[in-house]
């Protein structure tokens, strides 16, 4: 068994697929493995569509061997912790793998029992949440079956993937409850652990208009702490001028929540995680992706701590190694070093990948 590849990159999700496709594609002789214990890949962007109706869920989730690319080798694995110092990883299995450059993509943590009776109550008791491949159906039965009441919708205080999530399902349900005719009957309320509706200036201006003409009560810089399901009621907290917990609770009829998130466990327990960060992204130079003390390691998509939206549009033109993504997220973030180092051109377009 070969125990050492030139390119080794942790998880086969949006980031690495698009990484190994492209560095292949232009090199296909390069020695790329990808670790990824999954034998399915989730289109996970159109589990709002679920949430709204408007997808089948069944359509979201696809054997992950027909994106691993022919030319890359799939170790059906899970990464436990990286010894880069020595520039290896040691898997679930007990598997020691050795690389020249070390791509670590495997995503982010969803830390459902950071909200206390969340887990418990999820599917159930009128709770649903996108963020979850078996309950996005739920929501829709829920929004669908809704006939008037209190609908909160929540989004947590750490960084989330797809900022956009949490609200988007919120202004769909209330379009068909317009549809519907039955908006008049409901009372829409957002907690949020953010100060705003939306980061990007721009979007947030038209998104307070939809917030306005849906009449939805906006609850800014809140924490959720507890779902009790079978009372129907959630817990939230802001704090008060001198820093003091201000607790509140709100009984509701729907709730679609959006658990607290991090990068997972045994990223944060590594030596590439960030220690200015409690929540474990890795640390990278946010220009090229490139790990900031170990120079053959790089990280991109959900798990590094580049100051840019956690969603799958950046995962895939960061993975696939040169976007120059001229919007409102503009990020001038390109694989240049891992290119170089394999002596391939340096990309600098917007690069169509299968998965982007
Ligand atoms: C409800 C929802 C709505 C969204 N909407 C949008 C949207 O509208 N637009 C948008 O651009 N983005 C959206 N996103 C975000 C998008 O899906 C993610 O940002 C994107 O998938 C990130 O890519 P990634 O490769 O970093 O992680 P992922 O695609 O999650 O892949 C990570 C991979 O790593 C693997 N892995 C995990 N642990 C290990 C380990 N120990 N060892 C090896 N492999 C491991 C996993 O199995 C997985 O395959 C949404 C997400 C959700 C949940």
């Amino acid at each position: 068994m070969n125990l050492h590849h030139q390119i080794l990159i942790v998880g086969g999700g949006n980031a690495g697929l698009s990484a190994a496709s492209q560095l292949l594609h232009e090199d296909p002789s390069l020695n790329i493995a990808i670790i990824e214990p999954s034998e399915k890949h989730y289109y996970q962007p159109a589990w709002t569509l679920v949430g709204a109706g408007e997808f089948d869920i069944r359509d979201t989730e696809r054997p992950e061997s027909d994106y691993i690319p022919r030319d890359a080798k799939w170790i059906k694995d899970a990464v436990a912790s990286f010894q880069p110092d020595q520039n290896q990883l040691t898997c679930v299995s007990g598997a020691v793998y050795q690389y020249d450059v070390l791509l670590v993509v495997p995503g982010i943590q969803l830390d459902w029992q950071k909200i206390k009776g969340f887990k418990e109550t999820l599917g159930k008791n009128n709770v649903a949440s996108n963020y979850s491949f078996d309950i996005a159906p739920y929501t829709w039965e829920l929004i669908r079956n809704f006939k008037g009441g209190i609908a909160v919708f929540t989004n947590p205080v750490t960084p989330v993937k797809c900022g956009g999530a949490p609200h988007k399902i919120m202004y769909l349900a209330c379009d068909y409850w317009r549809k519907k005719g039955i908006l008049d009957q409901c009372e829409v309320h957002y907690i949020s652990g953010a100060g705003a509706i939306f980061a990007v200036k721009e979007f947030a201006k038209t998104l307070e208009d939809v917030v306005k003409k849906n009449k939805i009560h906006t609850h800014f810089l809140h924490n959720v702490t507890e779902i009790d399901g079978p009372n129907q009621t959630i817990y939230y907290e802001s704090k008060d001028e001198g820093g003091n917990p201000l607790k509140q609770s709100m009984k509701f009829d729907l709730c679609h929540a959006v658990p607290p998130q991090s990068a997972p466990d045994f990223v944060k327990q590594s030596p590439l995680a960030d220690p200015a960060q409690p929540l474990g992204w890795i640390e990278v130079n946010k220009f090229t992706f490139q790990h900031t003390r170990f120079p053959n390691v790089f990280a991109c998509g959900d798990v590094s701590n580049a100051p840019t939206s956690k969603t799958e549009r950046l995962a895939t033109q960061a993975g696939a190694g040169g976007a120059t993504y001229s919007g409102p997220y503009q990020t001038h973030s390109k694989y240049g070093p891992i290119r170089r180092l394999y002596g391939l051109p340096y990309s600098n377009g917007v690069r169509k990948t299968h998965a982007g």
